[in-house]
């Protein structure tokens, strides 16, 4: 998928989320951040991407050495920072970063190449959605229309 409908996915999920916890203003604002950050990090992988494009040199490097929808397109990586961050008390930012990196890799489970969710495991979850086609358009305005909605609900909760 295009990088502005993982951005659309993700914020709507960070919309939704907000509205089941219970924290104070700064704290969303966190939470929000890191499920939008974390929608961007597993196309780390990527030097075109997004994501990849900004920081080039080290996007390579991980292609070279994980390659494109490897490692970075599993569980493990999300689940390992979960975890850290479940470690050291910050469950609730471990939840927003699961939140963020699994939007990424739900959306990309729909396109032709996939993702290996159980990564060292070669089975591949894949799709019919074609990147920056004419569904993952119509994906992108949904989520967007989506996210405009439930945001008004939000601020006028
Ligand atoms: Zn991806």
């Amino acid at each position: 998928m295009k990088g502005r409908t993982h951005l659309t996915f993700s914020i709507l999920l960070g919309v939704i989320s907000l509205f089941f916890i219970d924290l104070g203003v700064k704290e969303h604002a966190i939470f929000f951040l890191l499920v939008v950050l974390a929608s961007f990090m597993p196309d780390i992988d990527h030097p075109d991407s997004a994501i990849g494009r900004k920081i080039r040199p080290i996007s390579f490097l991980v292609k070279l050495l994980a390659g494109h929808r490897g490692v970075f397109h599993s569980l493990l990586i999300p689940l390992t920072i979960f975890l850290v961050l479940f470690q050291m008390g910050y469950t609730i930012y471990g939840i927003a970063i699961l939140i963020g990196y699994l939007s990424h890799l739900l959306l990309d489970s729909f396109n032709h190449s996939g993702v290996a969710w159980f990564f060292p495991l070669p089975a591949r979850i894949k799709g019919a959605i074609k990147s920056g086609g004419f569904t993952d358009f119509i994906l992108f305005l949904v989520f967007l229309s989506l996210s405009v909605i439930l945001g008004i609900f939000l601020m006028l909760r």
